[in-house]
């Protein structure tokens, strides 16, 4: 992990492409690409990789592809495809014209391979996939070779061509690179570079029942596109001499790949497998559930793309594999949300007080502010009456020591109102449930302060009961309770450290009426408790808020130290 000083400009992928344009390599070009495959809606590992793989293209003056990487029709679906460009446009990037599918390149894919073939570095195998296994050896044993590795050229050619004119049934024959069975590099164990599927493609439909394997798709699309830095996660390091194999033997382009350690977050999966699970099994309401570390899911809950590239910048580009602190991306979405979001008050668990000496009928419009940090942001009216809703955490009829909020015989003030005085408890006279507070008012303190000069240790925010809007409120907590869900006991998986608690629904709240009319996706600060956005469940007789963080941290004590070497 890098510390917050580290501004973009100094990770070491920077530093090599600094150096390649100094010494002119690829002609001082520099065009990169984000190659997701369509098989699941983008999260927030994919997010690091976007933002550096656009940023570092902009740093420079150079471009940046999306390419699908849709390679294996059983898993992708036009939906991702969708998903995923709303996503990245979202995120605020932007691809311009340069949108292409590795599936374009199905045709040039197939002349490559025969052209390894008349190499005589490529041949048909007739080996099941667990014979291939098999003979693949392990790490420390080398492998065999085929029994089909030395096939000549015109029957590998031969077979090759009625592969893809869809004479053999799937899993009867692969197409295989001839290099080193003995290679320390698993890798390099003669890779399967086509395999027979034969299923309908998004795109192509049932053009192809043969399909190239990502290595052999990779490399070569980055060639065909004039990819110079090719920036992929570190599981990719041990493939890099087949990346550079293939175009080597191919003597095609050639773009450098560089791998970096991929983000991994606490308490959080980020295996596309796995979260597809969680949708399926509707463990969570779908891919955009806002518990979800999809971008889709944190939009949805209210993150802003700002917050996520500042995370992005933060938590910079490394080569060796760690785990972020959560705690650091909800640091950026309070930092960003605390400059934008406006201020309303809301009252989620109300407590009703009445006002005892105010008039019945009166309604008062007391003028507040919308964000302290901005100015420009100005000032509403929030109508103020004689019976008001309040936290009922904020009274303690028997208070312990520093509970500074009401309590009976206490004055505290009413943010931007009065000072009020608690002088009864209205209880149901079975159950001992308080059902209304009785309080005073002091006229003089309109506006939050006392002529006299006298103090009070709490301000409250409260909701007018004739004026509140109902609302709901959703309040999210981690999804899973372990800090590494993947790590499991004997017989259990991610699944058993689910936190059954990550969805509280609190469907009695109440809004200051300027709420009314806000629309999904809008942002807004509720006084003292954290920043929330309108859910799109949100109808016309009821919004719907979603936590998108508290104000603070109530998990953990967060590590001011880590990030900020203080
Ligand atoms: P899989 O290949 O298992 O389906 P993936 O997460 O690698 O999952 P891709 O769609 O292949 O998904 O990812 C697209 C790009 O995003 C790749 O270049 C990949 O390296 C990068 N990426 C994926 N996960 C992370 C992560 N956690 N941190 C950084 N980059 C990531
Ligand atoms: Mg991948």
């Amino acid at each position: 992990m890098t510390d917050n000083d580290s501004t973009s400009s100094t990770d070491f992928i920077r530093t090599i492409i600094q150096e390649d344009k100094r010494t002119g390599k690829f002609d001082g070009r520099v065009h990169t690409r984000f190659p997701p495959e369509p098989n699941g809606y983008l999260h927030i590992g994919h997010a690091k990789s976007i933002c550096l793989n656009f940023g570092v293209a902009n740093d420079f003056g150079g471009k940046t592809n999306l390419r699908f990487d849709d390679t294996n029709p059983t898993k992708e679906e036009v939906e991702y495809v969708e998903s995923i460009q709303a996503d990245i446009r979202w995120l605020g990037f932007d691809w311009e014209d340069r949108l292409f599918f590795a599936s374009d390149y199905f045709e040039q894919l197939y002349q490559y391979a025969v052209k390894l073939i008349k190499k005589g570095k490529a041949y048909v195998c007739d080996l099941t996939a667990d014979e291939i296994r098999e003979y693949r050896g392990t790490l420390t044993e080398p492998g065999r070779d085929s029994p089909y590795h030395d096939r000549s050229i015109e029957e590998n050619l031969d077979l090759f061509k009625r592969m893809r004119a869809g004479e053999f049934p799937d899993g009867s024959h692969t197409l295989r690179a001839k290099i080193d069975m003995a290679s320390g590099n698993l890798n390099l164990r003669d890779p399967i570079l086509y395999r027979i599927l034969h299923e309908s493609h998004h795109r192509t439909g049932g053009q192809w029942c043969i399909y190239p394997m990502y290595d052999w798709a990779h490399g070569q699309s980055d060639s065909i596109e004039g990819i110079t830095h090719s920036i992929c996660t570190l599981e990719f390091q041990d493939h890099r001499p087949l990346y550079d194999w293939f175009l080597d033997e191919l003597e095609i382009y050639h773009p450098q790949q560089i791998e970096f350690a991929r983000l991994n977050l606490n308490y959080t999966v980020m295996s596309k497998r796995k979260l597809l699970q969680l949708v399926n099994e509707k463990r969570v309401s779908g891919w955009d559930d806002p518990r979800m570390p999809t971008l889709s899911g944190m939009r949805r809950r209210g993150y802003t793309p700002e917050a996520i590239r500042d995370f992005a910048d933060r938590i910079g580009v490394a080569r060796n594999d760690s785990v972020v602190d959560i705690a650091l991306l909800e640091y950026c979405v309070r930092q960003d949300l605390n400059q934008r979001a406006p201020r309303v008050m809301a009252v989620l668990n109300p407590l009703k007080v009445v006002i005892d000496n105010y008039p019945d009928d009166l309604v008062e419009d007391m003028e507040a502010i919308n964000n302290p940090g901005d100015d420009s942001a100005g000032t509403r009216q929030v109508p103020f009456s004689k019976e008001l809703y309040i936290e009922q955490e904020d009274f303690s009829e028997d208070p312990p020591k520093k509970f500074y909020r009401l309590a009976p015989g206490r004055e505290v003030r009413l943010r931007y109102a009065y000072f009020i005085t608690c002088t009864g408890v209205e209880k149901d006279p079975e159950t001992d449930e308080i059902l209304a507070l009785h309080c005073t008012y002091d006229p003089a303190t309109r506006g939050g302060d006392a002529p006299d000069g006298r103090k009070v240790k709490a301000t409250l925010h409260w909701v007018s009961t004739r004026h509140g809007l109902p609302v709901e409120v959703r309040q999210y907590d981690r999804l899973f309770l372990a800090e590494n869900p993947n790590e499991v006991a004997e017989g259990q998986t991610f699944l058993d450290h689910l936190n059954p608690d990550s969805l509280e629904i609190l469907e009695t709240c109440y809004a200051e009426p300027s709420l009314k009319g806000a629309a999904a996706g809008d942002r807004f600060q509720f006084e003292r408790l954290g920043y929330f956005c309108v859910d799109k469940d949100s109808s016309p007789s009821k919004l719907v808020f979603n936590r998108t963080v508290a104000l603070r941290d109530s998990w953990a004590k967060f590590e001011n130290k880590r990030f900020f070497g203080g």
